[in-house]
């Protein structure tokens, strides 16, 4: 048997079957009317939110990555709950100007925005994380031709990384970012042209546990900003200090240690250099605010013996949880947390690979799991599914179309 990865706190079952809002998941496949489903717990999103906020300083403010679940009624929620949002595409602006979200609550970061990406955000107030010296100038120049001021800042390409961070996104030659050697010029030339001066942006990486390695990339951040400050010779208005904060997917993953995180920047936060004495700082996160916040069902369509081995085949699969099967940016597969939802209470009783309807041995939700007994006509459930699934996988592949979502 492989080890399954770790189900996040607080799961219990009603009557034998998985619960999630107060209800067992039998009753929302119910009322959704099908499978596969993503499930997305907003009472699970409100209380990860609220331990950030008692964890860090009040001084950080909280953004949210819309690219980790672009569903419109979670971003309706998150837009209550978090200070601003960061969109990487001219779609990801549709989507939070079309779900009511303040678009001066929001930046735009992200390699290769087009002239009329570029155009829309200055159109709607938005802030550009620029990602090259061309793009600030044809930014600049677009905002001239619509007679508005565009809001820029600069997207600086650290000389660090985030360490252990399972998506290396500073450090070396990147496509993200400005070299930070360029990036006092390119101030100086952003503020003479007469456009809003919005600040930094430095963002190291992604899904890191350790937290003495976040609260060290945090203090970098800082470091590289009052450099960069001092010798563009301006005040900062703002700066973005990244993410990183992961959640424990695999088995022997544990979760950050925030009280550790927020202690340290709370600690930077008072030794701060006068260069950055009026700065606003923010975080931003995708997964770690909404990761856990959902799973995945789907129903065993058939069960099979091949050479002794158990298949439990359901009507779900990669191309609604690419990363789950591996397939999304790992080296080694490792098996997501996953159980029965049906038998949810019931001992392990076999040993049973789940696997999804595509014809393509990548298609693998558990590989060799113990598991209950699980029957056609039962629900498996993938935890971990409320970040970087729905949208993050290909769900046109073979034909099959996208899995129903619910925010409940
Ligand atoms: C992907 C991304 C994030 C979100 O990463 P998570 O691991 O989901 O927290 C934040 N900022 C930028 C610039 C990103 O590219």
């Amino acid at each position: 048997m492989k080890p399954l990865g770790p189900i996040p706190a607080g799961f219990a079952a009603i009557d034998g079957v998985l619960a999630i809002g107060g209800r067992p998941v039998t009753e929302w496949v119910e009322a959704a009317g099908d499978t596969p489903l993503f499930l997305y717990e907003a009472a699970r999103i409100h209380s990860r939110v609220a331990e950030l906020r008692a964890a860090m300083p009040e001084r950080l403010a909280l953004h949210y990555a819309v690219k980790a679940n672009p569903f419109v009624p979670l971003l309706s929620l998150m837009n209550g709950l978090v200070d601003g949002f960061d969109i990487a595409s001219g779609g990801e602006l549709a989507i939070v100007t079309g779900a009511g979200i303040d678009p001066a609550a929001v930046s735009f970061a992200g390699p290769g925005k087009r002239d009329r990406e570029l155009e829309a955000a200055i159109r709607a107030g938005v802030t550009l994380n620029l990602e090259s010296e061309a793009e600030a100038r044809r930014a600049l120049a677009i905002g001239e031709k619509l007679g508005l001021t565009p809001r820029l800042a600069i997207r600086v390409n650290p000389d660090f990384d985030l360490k252990g961070s399972g998506m290396k996104m500073g450090g070396g030659a990147k496509p993200f970012g400005i070299d930070a050697a360029r990036v006092p010029a390119l101030v100086r030339e952003i503020v003479a042209s007469g456009a809003e001066w919005r600040g930094f942006h430095i963002f190291a990486g992604s899904q890191a546990l350790g937290a003495e390695a976040i609260a060290e990339t945090q203090g970098q951040a800082i470091d590289l900003a009052a450099r960069l400050a001092q010798e563009s010779g301006l005040p900062l208005p703002h700066c973005n200090l990244g993410g990183g904060l992961g959640i424990p997917y695999f088995p022997g993953d544990t979760p950050v240690d925030l009280a550790l995180v927020g202690e340290r920047l709370a600690g930077r936060f008072e030794r701060l250099p006068g260069v950055l004495q009026d700065t606003a700082f923010c975080i931003e996160l995708g997964r770690y605010l909404v990761g856990e916040s959902g799973i995945y069902l789907a129903r065993v369509i058939d069960r099979k013996e091949s050479h002794g081995e158990v298949f439990l085949v359901t009507d779900g699969g990669l191309h609604h949880q690419l990363a789950a099967s591996g397939n999304f940016g790992t080296v080694v597969r490792r098996n997501y947390p996953s159980a029965i939802a049906t038998r949810f209470d019931a001992p392990v009783e076999e040993e049973a690979s789940i696997v999804g309807c595509l014809c393509t041995p990548l298609d693998k939700l558990a590989d060799k799991g113990g598991f209950p007994r699980a029957d056609v006509g039962d629900l498996i459930a993938v935890f971990c599914a409320g970040a970087y699934g729905a949208s993050a996988s290909p769900a046109h592949f073979l034909g099959q179309g996208p899995a129903l979502e619910m925010l409940v």
